[in-house]
C-alpha cells in the first residue's frame, strides 16, 4: 500500500438515489465538489444489470480523469446498498435498483476497471460513522451515525481506532430499520407494514415513507388546521411542526417514539457510545424539532437509574449532523486515507 499523508487528496463519491455526487477530500474538507443525477431504476429503464453495469463505468471514468489530472492515486465510494461490510460484497439497493436482489461484486470491478487506484467501497451509513472520525475532541471510545431517510439504519464505530464491528458470519450491524415494534397512537394499537414487506418494524412508522404513509393514513392528519393531507406530504408537515401545531407535533412524538425505545435499549447494552449524530431526509427536513421529540420520547421512557438523576444526559448525547450533506464524502475520504487494502479484510467496510 502507498503511504499517504492525509494531506494528500483522495476522490470521494458518495451514491445515493438521487444524486451521484464527487468530491476531493483532505482532512474531512470536501471540494471540486461535483454531481449528476443518479442513473436509478426510477431515472432509467434498464434492467437491474445494466444500471449496475452504467454506475461502474460512471465510477471508472471520473476516476481515471481525475488520476490523469489530478495525479489522485486512491478513490473512496460511499454506495446506497445493502452490503456484507467484511466481504464488500453488494447484496440489493431499494433506491438505486428497486426491490431487485443481484449481488454485486463492484470492488472487484473497479480494481479492474481502474486497477492504477487504490478502491475502498463501503455502505453509505459506514462511511457516515467514519466521519466522526475527524468531529471535533474526543469523549468517548464510541460513537454512531444514525439515519432517518427512506430507511434507518445506525452504526457504531470506534473512535480510537476506525473499527467498525460487523456480524463476523453476516457482515450487518445496527440495521435497526427492521427491529419490530409495538406502537399505540392515542391509546390504540397502530400496525403497518415495512418496505421489506414486514409487518410492524420501525421502519414502517419512522423512515420517510413511513411517516408519509401514516400521514395519508391517519385521520388526525387529514384536512386539519396542519393541512396534512394531499402531496407532499412530509415537507408540509414540517411546516406545521416548525409553526407550532399542536396536532402536528403530537404526530411528530408518535413518529419518533419507536425511535426512541430502540435507542434506549442500544444506550442500555452499549452505554460506551457517547455521542450519535443524526442525518437522513426525514432529520434534515425537521431539524431541531426531531431532535427534541427524540429525546422528550426517550426521557419519557426513561433510562434506569441515570436519565431522572442526570437530565442533561440526552443533550450530552444526541446531536444533529452538519446537515451539508457532505459527511458520506467526508466518512468515505477518511476511510481512503486509513488505507483501501485493509478495510475490508479489518471488517471495517
Ligand atoms: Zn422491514
Amino acid at each position: 500500500m502507498t503511504p499517504q499523508t492525509s494531506r494528500t487528496p483522495v476522490l470521494a463519491f458518495d451514491i445515493g438515489g438521487t444524486w451521484f455526487r464527487s468530491a476531493l477530500v483532505v482532512d474531512g474538507d470536501v471540494s471540486a465538489l461535483e454531481r449528476r443525477p443518479a442513473i436509478s431504476y426510477r431515472t432509467s429503464s434498464d434492467d437491474v444489470e445494466v444500471l449496475q453495469r452504467r454506475l461502474l463505468d460512471y465510477l471508472v471514468t471520473v476516476a481515471r480523469d481525475a488520476a490523469r489530472r489530478l495525479g489522485v492515486t486512491r478513490a473512496a465510494v460511499s454506495l446506497g446498498a445493502a452490503m456484507n461490510g467484511r466481504s464488500g460484497l453488494v447484496l440489493a439497493s431499494a433506491p438505486l435498483w428497486g426491490p431487485a436482489e443481484r449481488p454485486f461484486d463492484l470492488h472487484s470491478l473497479l480494481r479492474s476497471g481502474a486497477g492504477d487506484i487504490e478502491w475502498v467501497l463501503v455502505n453509505d451509513v459506514t462511511a457516515l460513522a467514519a466521519s466522526l472520525l475527524v468531529e471535533g475532541p474526543r469523549t468517548s471510545r464510541k460513537a454512531a451515525a444514525l439515519t432517518v431517510s427512506s430507511g434507518i439504519a445506525y452504526r457504531t464505530i470506534e473512535l480510537e481506532t476506525g473499527h467498525i464491528p460487523f456480524d463476523p458470519e453476516h457482515g450487518l450491524q445496527g440495521e435497526i430499520g427492521h427491529l419490530p415494534v409495538e406502537v399505540h397512537w392515542r391509546s390504540r394499537p397502530l400496525h403497518a407494514r415495512c418496505d421489506c414487506g414486514v409487518e410492524d418494524h420501525l421502519s414502517a412508522f419512522c423512515s420517510g415513507r413511513g411517516i408519509e404513509a401514516l400521514l395519508a393514513r391517519l385521520p388526525e392528519a387529514d384536512g386539519s388546521s396542519a393541512g396534512l393531507g394531499g402531496s407532499d406530504l412530509l415537507p408540509r408537515f414540517a411546516s406545521a411542526v416548525k409553526a407550532g401545531d399542536a396536532r402536528a407535533l403530537e404526530l411528530l412524538d408518535l413518529f419518533t417514539r419507536p425511535l426512541a425505545q430502540v435507542l434506549l435499549y442500544q444506550s442500555t447494552l452499549d452505554p460506551e457510545v457517547g455521542r450519535t449524530v443524526l442525518s437522513g431526509g426525514v432529520v434534515d427536513a425537521l431539524e431541531d424539532a426531531y431532535l427534541q421529540s427524540l429525546k422528550r420520547n426517550m426521557h419519557a421512557f426513561g433510562l434506569y437509574m441515570i436519565s431522572h438523576r442526570d437530565p442533561g444526559y440526552f443533550d450530552r448525547r444526541l446531536a444533529l449532523a452538519r446537515g451539508d450533506g457532505l459527511d458520506a464524502l467526508r466518512g468515505a475520504g477518511v476511510l481512503a486515507h486509513r488505507g483501501a487494502g485493509a478495510t475490508s479484510r479489518r471488517g471495517t467496510s
